[in-house]
């Protein structure tokens, strides 16, 4: 039996995120979409560690739950620094086994002028690789991964900011990073072919800013919900499936100027001479331009493949099918009945029959998830920040 686990969330406390991430809610939503693990997000900030320590009930084996969900300590840093001459920003999720760490890391970050009391992100002023070094002499058992890595702003592969390979940012840590976030815009196919990610377990998480998206990609480790089972899916690549978006649908997948409204693939971007034929200016470039820049296609690579299913949110697919916006009272209200009676989002977008699609949620809603389950979908993608959409194919 394996588990669900969304490790990249933020609580209230995280700049542009919704005032409900609250553990409770948190809790609630877990159990809405089915997912089995949980981080914290957000543990260096004063007030939300304080409610953590308060909330969360350790059990036996070491582990925290709250009302009947299984939570590990983890965060994101934001690092940013300057490498070779040049600027770098790189997320990190860091994930902490108990809070006594959690205590450690504070006060390392705090020294670093970090602030923590503001955003539930940190930003500290030292490199990924250093912050790495200091996590893992605090407690070895700390995991560090970085998070959402072909994002162009704060992604480790990233086009502004980021390296072209993870050893060039790692350095001699390099072996003690055990996995990667592809993040929304990439699936695992797309990183297969990446020399740079050889031998780095492959995971997906949400980051989600609000409770709606929690889950709208994860990962399924084998073994136990809890920090161990984490430890050790991450270091032994024990990954069932990843949950994904199609990466059309995140908001970097192709290049462009959101304010020119100018969108381009890598090939059109080459012919344009990395220019936006608008404004003038170089595009954005986005994620599928930045896989295939770092993409071998010649040397056959060395990756432990794990299966992925591609999902639209069922919010989105309700908003569709009845015509209206997603956050429309009785596409709500179809959500969560739906998700009520067939066991959570997950199951009903991955598992569910057709004959208990049909019955809950009507033809229009269990042809529609058939369809986008086997890949029939119409696409436009998105780019420079603006989310694409993915629809059932007509
Ligand atoms: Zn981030
Ligand atoms: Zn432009």
């Amino acid at each position: 039996m394996g588990f669900s686990a969304d490790l990249h969330l933020h609580s209230r406390f995280a700049y542009a995120c919704s005032k409900n991430l609250t553990l409770v809610n948190m809790a609630a939503w877990a159990k809405i979409k089915g997912i089995a693990l949980l981080s914290s997000a957000d543990f260096t900030h004063p007030a939300w560690l304080a409610e953590l320590k308060k909330t969360l009930v350790p059990t036996e084996d070491g582990d925290f739950e709250f009302q009947d969900v299984r939570f590990v300590l983890g965060t994101e840093i934001s690092c940013v620094y300057k490498q070779g001459g040049q600027s770098r920003r790189v997320h990190l999720l860091v994930f902490a086994p108990g809070f006594e760490t959690v205590n450690g890391i504070c006060e390392m970050l705090a020294g670093l002028n970090s602030k923590l009391n503001g955003d539930g992100r940190p930003t500290v002023r030292a490199s990924a690789r250093d912050i790495t070094a200091r996590l893992l002499e605090i407690d070895e058992a700390c995991i560090v991964i970085p998070a959402h890595i072909w994002t162009p702003w704060y992604g480790i592969l990233g086009s502004k900011y980021g390296f072209d390979a993870i050893d060039e940012c790692f350095g001699d840590m390099t072996p003690h990073v055990p996995a990667v976030e592809t993040g929304l815009s990439s699936d695992p196919e797309m990183n297969w072919g990446v020399p740079a990610l050889a031998g780095k377990t492959i995971v997906s998480f949400s980051d989600a800013h609000s409770l709606p998206n929690m889950g709208r990609e994860l990962t399924v480790f084998q073994g136990e919900a809890g920090y161990r089972g984490l430890s050790s899916g991450l270091k032994g690549n024990f990954v069932e499936q990843t949950i994904e978006f199609f990466p059309e649908e995140g908001k970097y997948h192709l290049n462009g100027h959101r304010k020119c409204g100018v969108s381009q693939t890598p090939d059109e971007t080459c012919r344009a001479g990395n220019r936006c034929p608008q404004c003038g200016r170089p595009p954005t470039l986005g994620v599928l331009h930045r896989v295939q820049e770092l993409s071998n296609e010649r040397t056959p690579m060395d990756v432990e493949k794990r299966p992925y299913t591609k999902l639209a949110p069922l919010i989105e697919i309700l908003a569709h099918t009845m015509g209206k916006g997603r956050t429309a009272k009785s596409v709500v209200a179809a959500y969560h009945h739906i998700c009520d009676e067939l066991g959570g989002e997950i199951q009903v977008l991955t598992q569910a029959g057709y004959g208990d699609l049909e019955q809950v949620g009507g033809e229009a809603l269990a042809s529609a998830v058939i369809k986008i389950r086997s890949g029939q979908v119409a696409i436009v993608p998105g780019f420079d920040g603006q989310y694409g959409t993915v629809v059932p194919a007509d």
